[in-house]
């Protein structure tokens, strides 16, 4: 078993969002699909559970199908994160059956609060994912929302709404709540009026947790959050985000011992292996 359960393989920097806090590969070139078939090979060989397909949005990309199929094929539990706008009745009943869960983001309980921060009909978008996605219990969904000063008033709001979605998800209904990170690819970010202080996202947790849901929420702070993902980027190349900063190390396909490369890196893989448990197909 490799150190790490589940890479994070960024496969595209394309978008349809702008958000201001993202922390995605921004105009990075992208591996062709050989090298992209070569790659995910490399994960599974290597150990890993789990592949996240995100971005940008991987839904970008022409390929992603046969991305998705491969890695399926290699046994590797297939996660894709997507904005959402590409994904399309005609996607999931070709690709649906290869994929294991689906994460949207969604910045506000309505379309006003969401336009804050993402662009207008994102909202609406979202909505309609959740309604195609009824038709695939095999498919889990995990909904995140990265919590800014723009939305963390609403954030009880998206819990309430998402308690009507749970019921009519065959699926499990995962529900991410991140203290929105101050670490871009963008060196003009306005964080002082998007980061909320820790002890802001503290109360929102304790208020959250004192009550009872029918799905599960998990809230990832700061603290949390750092040194606890394995990227890969368009271009191929293995990073591991510390602090404000994404600490390269060359082309993932190069790298002859990645647990040697990980231990010289602040990769917090005791963390990072806890936090997977949160979602599997495996016990
Ligand atoms: S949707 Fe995700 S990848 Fe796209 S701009 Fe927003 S944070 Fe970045």
């Amino acid at each position: 078993m490799s150190d790490v359960v589940t890479f994070d393989f960024h496969v595209t920097s394309e978008c349809s969002q702008q958000c201001a806090y993202c922390w995605g590969p921004q105009g990075i070139a992208e591996v062709d699909t050989e090298m992209a078939f070569a790659i995910i090979s490399k994960i599974a060989e290597g150990g890993s559970r789990r592949i996240v397909f995100t971005g940008g949005d991987p839904l970008q990309r022409g390929d992603i199908g046969l991305l998705i199929r491969h890695a399926a094929q290699l046994d590797l539990e297939v996660a894709v994160s997507t904005t959402g706008d590409l994904l399309t009745a005609p996607f999931l009943a070709a690709s649906g059956g290869d994929i294991d869960l689906i994460s949207l983001p969604l910045d506000g309980s309505t379309e006003e609060v969401s336009v804050r921060t993402k662009e207008p009909g994102h909202f609406a978008v979202v909505m309609a994912a959740l309604d195609l996605l009824e038709g695939y219990p095999e498919i889990d969904v995990k909904v995140a929302t990265p919590v800014t000063r723009h939305n963390i008033e609403d954030i009880p709001d998206i819990v309430e709404l998402l308690e009507h979605r749970a019921g009519r998800l065959p699926g499990r209904l995962f529900y991410n709540v991140f203290q929105a990170f101050p670490r871009s690819m963008s060196p003009d970010v306005p964080w002082p009026k998007l980061v909320v202080e820790d002890v802001a996202f503290d109360a929102l947790r304790r208020q959250i947790e004192g009550e009872s849901h029918g799905f599960r929420i998990n809230f990832l702070d700061h603290k949390t959050l750092d040194k606890l993902y394995v990227m890969i980027f368009p271009d191929g190349t293995v990073t591991v985000p510390v602090g404000s900063e994404f600490r390269n190390y060359g082309p993932f396909l190069e790298v002859d011992d990645l647990s040697e490369l990980l231990a010289g890196s602040e990769f917090d893989a005791p963390k990072h292996q806890r936090h997977s448990v949160g979602w599997s197909r495996s016990p």
